[in-house]
């Protein structure tokens, strides 16, 4: 959603889709981001800077528009007027907003829900007046009428019920042949305040739509071409997976792949519809499909990685044969609110991964009370994902014998059988990783392009 021409291949691909197709567009590139620096801005006293930001992301959308407006084959007609009032509106709102913030000195998680939407806000909006310009027949639909969510701001739970009867506003127009487009991330709480789905969130506003309209198809259109054997930028001959089952894309979602927000899998499962990850640069590759029971030849379907975790390790005497230390230990990072991530354990020691950002130092003040505390920064986890990963002959074998030559920290293996772990050092992360795709990925002969 970056420029001009990215909209115009967006709209192209929403046309080639067929009347009724529901489209649901994330902010413009960054938008987001500035929206919230304005904020954060603001809250810290300069008013005037981050009056610059708003100024500046309202030139954007206003340059973009005309952009779009002179390319060929399309006629702006009335429209160019109708999108420099939308886009006037919601720079004076965001003003008004930003001045509050900076008078008050404060930024709470719902004044920032009402200003991150604001991308989405315009972006909407924005491409459904393009649409109109090329012939297409598209209505603008407010989120915030039709995503209706808890008002936990900054990470609201879509109310998927309400969601749903609201939703046949859109089914309506849908079956009309009309071509409804409606931004993501955003929605609103009982009382019609703006709420936010979190960061990411767009991807699973499409799903929530599927769910709630009975979508044949859930299209998450993103600049790779679907879900990746490992991170094509590291690692050598990476390629696209065919096809992945839900919980194989969530597991890979959760692990960092930054293509599909996680939450995207869970609506998808409950009316199994087919979810395909699609690249707007290269709308003719096939792309990822995730469906209930996707195939592969191989048990493992995906190799991911996360740099720059921590480890601790929690070593006790008198774990032997005694109960409640577990519980002791967890207790003291639910106390502080840190988030575990991988937990293994032997008879007398925990070890855990926990986020590089997570603050340690009280966790591990208090843990030292009740046992000896080790914390190894710079760590990277790799994962494998796939399908019964340890019923398969032979997995572990050939991922230890792969790894061979890197010092391990930590192995885990996830109950479910679709995911293991293991924790190395950072700077042999990207070497371990292309070590395990050259054993599960042999035959890949030619590099695909991301
Ligand atoms: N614009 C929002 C964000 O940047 C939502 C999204 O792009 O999915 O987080
Ligand atoms: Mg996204």
């Amino acid at each position: 959603m970056a420029d001009a021409e990215a909209w115009k291949r967006v709209l192209d691909i929403v046309k080639a889709s067929g009347p009724g197709t529901i489209t649901i567009v994330s902010a413009t590139s960054g938008t987001t981001n500035s929206l919230i620096l304005a904020a954060e801005t603001a809250r810290s006293g300069s008013l005037e800077e981050a009056k610059q930001i708003s100024d500046e992301i309202k030139k954007r959308h206003i340059g973009l528009i005309n952009d779009f407006f002179d390319l060929e084959g399309v006629s702006s007609g009335a429209s160019t007027d109708l999108c420099v009032n939308h886009i006037n509106k919601l720079a004076a709102l965001l003003d008004n907003y930003l001045l509050g913030i900076q008078t008050l000195g404060e930024l709470s998680a719902k004044s920032l829900d009402a200003i991150s939407s604001i991308g989405e806000r315009y972006s909407s909006f924005l491409l459904a007046e393009c649409a109109a310009a090329i012939g297409i027949p598209a209505v603008w639909i407010d989120a915030a009428d039709i995503m209706k969510t808890t008002s936990e701001h900054g990470k609201a739970a879509p109310l998927t019920d309400e969601i749903r009867e609201r939703g046949k506003r859109i089914v309506h127009h849908s079956e009309n042949g009309r071509f409804p487009i409606m931004g993501g991330f955003y929605g609103s709480e009982e009382h019609g305040v703006i709420t936010t789905l979190g960061r990411g969130g767009s991807d699973f506003s499409a799903s929530l739509i599927g769910l709630a309209t009975e979508a044949e198809a859930i299209e998450i259109w993103t600049d790779v071409s679907g879900m990746y054997t490992s991170d094509p930028r590291f690692v050598q001959r990476a390629f696209s997976i065919k096809e992945l089952s839900f919980n194989e894309a969530a597991e890979l979602a959760y692990f960092g792949a930054k293509v599909l927000h996680p939450a995207t899998i869970q609506p998808a499962v409950e009316r199994d519809i087919p979810v395909y990850v699609k690249n707007t640069f290269a709308p003719e590759h096939p792309g990822t499909r995730i469906f209930s029971d996707a195939d592969s030849d191989s048990p493992v379907r995906a190799i991911a990685f996360k740099k720059d975790i921590t480890v601790i390790t929690v070593i006790s005497s008198r774990m032997l044969l005694a109960w409640g230390f577990l519980a002791k230990v967890f207790a003291i990072f639910e106390k502080h609110r840190v988030s575990v991530d991988l937990v293994s354990t032997s008879e007398v020691s925990i070890s855990m991964t926990v986020d590089k950002k997570a603050r340690l130092e009280a966790v591990c003040e208090e843990l030292e009370h009740v046992a000896s505390v080790n914390v190894y920064h710079n760590q990277a986890l790799i994962s494998l994902v796939g399908k019964n990963l340890m019923k398969s002959k032979g997995v572990a074998a050939k991922a230890f014998d792969a790894l061979a030559d890197f010092p391990i920290r930590m192995i885990s293996q996830g109950s479910s059988d679709i995911n293991l772990s293991v924790v190395v050092e950072n700077d042999h992360a990207v070497k371990a990783v292309q070590s395990l795709h050259d054993t599960f990925f042999p035959n890949q002969q030619t590099p695909e392009s991301p």
